[in-house]
């Protein structure tokens, strides 16, 4: 799992009722920490908003498969990250605030299924989300493959260390933490090549973040 907020645990959980909620119940899970304590993504994923909110205060979502997960209460302006952009689990993207409707500074973790409403039927216990391991994330989500692809397609007529480098990450190398790890030896291969940045720039957009070069 990825705890999204390191060296911190659930204080109010998913589901508790109460007349605090305006649904009469908790509809996320509750970390409690102190202010600007780093959050992380729990999951890979792509951001779908930065917003703000009366309720849930300055938040970030980010699109999980079919799911949705909301990282509320950030103090103002504090996400890292920007719409359409591609994260990592365990990547940081905020921290701890006390925006919004809250008693004190902590992360409010909601997960909503489509279409993503705020209601019973959408929201759903955000346990998945944290329990999610990224060893098991063998293979690249459709979107990240995609990508991919499409970079070292069009490049593949015209440079046979791409091709090769194409068929390395195809059929070997998948999943997007062991990509992470090829990058260092793609840079050493096609650093004499004139597709590098083109190489990199990929790779980068593959990750969600930059690797040296
Ligand atoms: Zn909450």
């Amino acid at each position: 799992m990825v705890n999204p907020v390191p060296g911190y645990g659930i204080g109010t959980p998913y589901g508790r009722r109460g007349s605090l909620w305006s649904l009469g119940w908790h509809t996320g899970a509750d970390f409690p920490a102190p202010m600007h304590t780093h959050i992380v993504s729990c999951t890979p994923g792509t951001v779908v908003s930065v917003s703000n909110d009366r309720a849930y205060g300055h938040y970030v979502t980010i699109q999980w498969e079919g799911y949705r997960l909301l990282y509320c209460h950030m103090p103002s302006g504090a996400a890292v990250v920007t719409p359409g952009q591609t994260v990592s689990a365990g990547q940081l993207i905020g921290s701890v605030g006390d925006t919004g409707n809250v008693t004190g500074p902590h992360l409010h973790l909601e997960m909503r299924k489509s279409p993503y409403g705020f209601n019973a039927n959408d929201i759903v216990n955000p346990q998945p989300a944290i329990d999610y391991d990224p060893q098991e994330d063998d293979v690249l989500t459709p979107a990240q493959d995609a990508a991919l692809k499409e970079l070292l397609d069009r490049n593949r007529s015209q440079d046979r260390v791409l091709v090769e480098i194409r068929d390395r990450v195809n059929a070997v190398w998948r999943g997007t933490e062991r990509l992470a790890q090829l990058a260092p030896g793609l840079t050493g291969v096609a650093n004499a090549g004139p597709f590098w940045p083109d190489v990199k720039a990929a790779i980068e957009k593959v990750l969600g973040r930059p690797i040296s070069s």
